[in-house]
């Protein structure tokens, strides 16, 4: 089933996500519905928070399911390591409408646990890196706008309470 992805200002969005204590049938339909959401919007990636449940669950596929073995499914995901430095556009399924040029690591290596429970560690380049930190970060309740410096950030919170006020948003 698809579910509703929450935009910018909605509450869980921004706030920390708690840990999976058990993967229950619940979880898995979750799962399942993330995944279905996350094709259908289209994007790379999902965490639960963005479809209003605040726990630490996320999906990630940077083929957008060309590629069978593109999608991961991680659960109380952590990191592993992190490394170097990249500069590219970046967009999040939350602010629709808005990209802005966000600082990531080029490498990530995050070890979580699949839907039948067993850990696993993977390592991301370059896109995969960056939507792992993508998908991290709104599991704290960070969204993409939150890097950016003064100006840059004001100018897409005015726009989106422009839209919000006018029923758009
Ligand atoms: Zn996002």
């Amino acid at each position: 089933m698809i579910r509703p992805i929450l935009k910018y200002g909605a509450g869980s969005l921004h706030d920390r996500a708690a840990d999976v204590d058990a993967i229950t049938p619940e979880i898995d339909t979750l799962v399942n519905d993330m995944i279905e959401t996350m094709y259908a919007a289209p994007g790379v990636g999902l965490a639960a928070p963005q479809v209003g449940v605040p726990l630490r669950i996320f999906v990630v596929d940077v083929s957008l399911g060309r590629d069978p073995a593109g999608l991961m499914v991680m659960i109380n995901p952590q990191f592993v390591a992190r490394e170097g430095m990249q500069l590219e556009e970046e967009g999040c399924l939350s602010l629709p409408g808005f990209e802005a040029t966000v600082v990531r690591p080029t490498r990530v290596v995050i070890k979580a646990l699949d839907r039948e429970g067993t850990e696993y560690e993977r390592q991301g380049d370059g896109l995969l890196a960056r939507a792992f930190q993508h998908e991290m970060d709104h599991l704290d309740g960070t969204l993409f706008i939150d890097h950016l410096r003064g100006i840059k950030r004001e100018m897409i919170v005015r726009k989106i309470k422009k839209l919000s006020r006018s029923g758009k948003w």
